[in-house]
């Protein structure tokens, strides 16, 4: 079956259209700019040349049109027609407590979905304007929606609570959620597979640290807990993102310096993380780690920073979890930097983890770091959300 797999912003949409026989995509691309001047669509067939074409999308539903045209294109594209899709597996940020995992849209579905849009306010929306474009264009293609916050609705009551008035709780459902529940998911599945083990003998550590970073506590098959909360700003120090901070920081510095608590807000959401702790230096971990090696101070210090943060979070699964048998690192940083990963690495040896020096320095590919007599087998497992999405909208129209 060929699955579209739809991943929209409120001005981007990416796409991968999936063969779910083979597993590989047969094609990629991403809109952007949707609805702002200077709108492009890049679009790259499966071994194909990748070409980027500026066009005017004034709306989603014309990107959506634009997608289909690009997928059926007698050069670049990878089917005769839209009758080729089977279904299109949407990402859905936002979940609630009503969503525990992956369903088929419905009308009702799309109402439940709104019901979280407060959650979520900046990627629900979006998400859903994605929906109705495809709608509109495939009106006979199945749909189903993948949800971020899924995969941890199995945290217990103890991991989700916030230490406040408990009816915030009951009122607006403030507790927390946790996100890039479908990366953790894939990612502690294939890593019972490569191991040879059943994921629910396993307790597994998932540290996704890409630009958005989180890490979970996957035990026996479910998550127990994670380090992003209400929203995706909890927990690690991200790229742009604070992670945890005293909450008194936000009036304090908005009394300091005459900003409100909104802007504070959007300060500790884009202008934090690596980026603010730098100095500004960058949020992509490359460029920190050159200016590191040429002996920026500040570059080191956010490195350090970076690393010990993630590194306290595994000590704390581990107690979560009794006990730790698997420790993965995935996303862009987690797969590729091996400089972090040498850094996080110094923080968990006393679980039994014996990176070995030389696997460590492979980029990209699943590789087990630990030695044969390491207690805890630590690896490298490229994650795949797209795939993941793929799998499950397989899974709910058959
Ligand atoms: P993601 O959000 O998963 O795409 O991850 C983005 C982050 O991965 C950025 O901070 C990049 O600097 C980092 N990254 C990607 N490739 C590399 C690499 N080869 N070496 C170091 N960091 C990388």
């Amino acid at each position: 079956m060929n699955i579209l797999v739809i991943n929209c912003g409120s001005s981007s949409l990416k796409y991968q259209l999936i063969d779910s026989e083979s597993e590989k995509a047969l094609a990629k691309g991403l809109c952007e700019r949707i609805g702002i001047d200077g709108s492009a669509i890049t679009h790259q067939p499966a071994g194909g040349e990748k070409v980027t074409m500026e066009t005017d999308m004034p709306d989603h539903t014309v990107a959506v049109k634009l997608v289909i045209e690009k997928l059926t294109d007698k050069e670049a594209g990878v089917i005769g027609s839209l009758d080729e899709i089977d279904a299109v597996g949407h990402r859905i940020v936002h979940g609630g407590e009503k969503f525990a995992s992956s369903v088929i849209i419905t009308e009702e579905v799309l109402k439940q979905v709104e019901d979280c849009n407060d959650l979520a306010p900046l990627h629900n929306p979006a998400n859903l304007v994605g929906i109705n474009s495809c709608k509109e264009v495939m009106p006979n293609v199945p749909m189903v929606g993948v949800f971020d916050t899924a995969f941890h609705q199995t945290m217990p009551k103890k991991a989700y609570m916030y230490g406040l008035p408990y009816e915030y709780y009951e009122k607006h459902k403030v507790r927390r959620y946790g996100f890039h529940g479908t990366s953790h998911d894939f990612v502690s599945k294939r890593a019972a597979e490569i191991l040879g083990k059943d994921r629910k003998e396993l307790r597994i550590i998932v540290c996704h640290l890409g630009n958005g970073a989180s890490v979970s506590a996957v035990k026996y098959g479910e998550s127990i807990d994670t380090s992003m909360g209400l929203t995706p700003l909890e927990g690690l120090i991200m790229g742009t993102r604070s992670g945890d901070i005293d909450p008194a920081i936000i009036t304090f510095i908005a009394e300091k310096e005459k900003i409100t608590a909104e802007e504070v807000l959007n300060i500790c959401n884009k202008k934090s993380g690596v980026l603010g702790l730098s100095g500004g230096l960058s949020s992509d971990f490359r460029d920190l780690g050159q200016a590191a090696e040429e002996g920026n101070e500040k570059a080191k210090d956010t490195l350090e920073a970076y690393a010990y943060r993630v590194g306290k979070y595994i000590g704390a699964y581990a107690a979560a979890m009794n006990g730790v048998d698997v420790i993965v690192f995935t996303a862009g940083i987690g797969e590729n930097n091996a400089q972090v990963r040498e850094m996080i690495g110094q923080y968990i040896g006393f679980l039994g983890t014996n990176i070995d020096k030389e696997k460590n320095k492979l980029r990209g590919e699943e590789v087990i770091l630990s030695d044969g007599n390491s207690k805890v087998a630590t690896m490298v497992i490229p994650t795949n959300e797209e795939l993941a999405i793929a799998r499950e909208t397989v899974r709910l129209i058959k």
